[in-house]
């Protein structure tokens, strides 16, 4: 297993994610908070292009909590039925999209606990929605990020929740707010689960990893 890297061995991997993209985005479309909010609860194992097809027609009409509640829980499975377990996100949505209204009037939460408190809401989601929202330098370990960061020792742990906190401990504090989206980016296009393609990595010369595909 990779050890964990030290902060100067980060650092100069940061710096090189910075230089390439200086502003990494997330990929999933949404148009306010609470789109972000159904995008990322509707992503649950499913991709974001698959996502995005689904919610570009869907956002148009269902941009607040108000207007889907009012398209109801057939008119929105209509739109995500492409998408993985779209019966329970259906369900989730109409949930959280009443307790928005009802609880925060319509609008979404800046706090983690009252995000997590949603139907469909984990600490992943929480985390997407107050980073990408909120500028909350918030890590949301997915797969990719999970692979990235114990392949290449920026942030080895044993769970999510372990590599969540090794990204905090170790990553420098001026690429924490950037750093969930840099990692996804270089997992989801380069650094990928079966074949990497350490050819074209810009941080081939500074990861320990020992199985490069070169
Ligand atoms: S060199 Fe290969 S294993 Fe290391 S980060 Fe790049 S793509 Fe991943």
């Amino acid at each position: 297993m990779v050890k964990q890297l030290g902060y100067h061995q980060i650092r100069a991997i940061f710096d090189r994610f910075h230089a390439a993209e200086p502003e990494p985005k997330g990929e999933l479309e949404h148009v306010n908070a609470y789109t972000l909010v159904v995008a990322v609860a509707l992503s649950a194992q499913a991709t974001d292009v698959g996502v995005n097809k689904a919610t570009h027609a869907l956002f148009k009409i269902a941009d607040t909590p108000e207007k889907m509640l009012a398209l109801g829980e057939d008119g929105l499975i209509e739109h995500i039925k492409t998408i993985g377990l779209f019966r329970q996100k259906a369900k989730n949505v109409i949930k959280l999209s009443r307790i928005l209204v009802e609880e925060y009037g319509g609008v979404v939460p800046n706090s983690r606990a009252a995000l997590q408190s949603l139907p469909g809401v984990g600490r992943k989601t929480a985390n997407v929605v107050l980073n990408m929202w909120w500028g909350v330098p918030a890590q949301a370990v997915d797969t990719h990020i999970f692979r990235v960061g114990n392949r290449t020792g920026i942030a080895v742990g044993k769970d999510v929740n372990a590599v969540e906190r090794a990204i905090e401990d170790n990553i420098p504090a001026d690429y924490q707010q950037h750093a969930h989206h840099w990692l996804i980016l270089h997992g989801r296009y380069t650094c990928k689960a079966r074949k990497p393609m350490c050819g074209n990595c810009i941080i081939r010369d500074l990861c320990p990893y020992e199985d490069k595909n070169l």
